[in-house]
């Protein structure tokens, strides 16, 4: 019953450190209408996975990104908010301290009880409004 097998090998395969994006991922970029550095929404990639157009969440312009630009994904100002409440009614705008994903800001409502919250890493769907939770 003694049987010793390599995993060692397998799990230390190297593995190129490239970074790719995906449609709803956050990044940091300056607005122009909004005159502020701030998350936008990867709104469309290249098929390998660089950012060809992002949202601003809050203005809604719509604006090439060029992928030789610094990019600071992950990365977001801590902001005091209260924390994700499932029974309240959110605004666009409003931010909050989510337990898992951390401070988001509400981007849009897309049903009466559900919201599109701009997380540190990427857009994220919530519900909100449900006082029967
Ligand atoms: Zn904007």
């Amino acid at each position: 019953m003694e049987k010793i097998e390599k995993i060692e090998k397998a799990a230390k395969a190297p593995k190129p450190e490239r970074q790719t994006y995906a449609v709803g991922d956050r990044v940091e970029k300056l607005c122009v209408p909004c005159q502020e550095e701030r998350g936008h929404v990867v709104a469309s990639v290249t098929k390998r996975g660089l950012i060809s157009r992002v949202t601003c969440p809050k203005c809604n312009t719509r604006s090439s990104f060029s992928n030789g630009a610094k990019l600071t994904k992950g990365r977001s100002k801590s902001v005091n908010s209260e924390p994700y409440d499932r029974t309240r009614t959110y605004r666009t705008g409003q931010t909050m301290s989510h337990p898992i994903w951390g401070s988001g800001e509400v981007t849009a409502l897309i049903e009466p009880r559900k919201i599109d919250v701009l997380f540190a890493d990427r857009i994220r769907r919530l519900i909100h409004s449900r006082a029967d939770a």
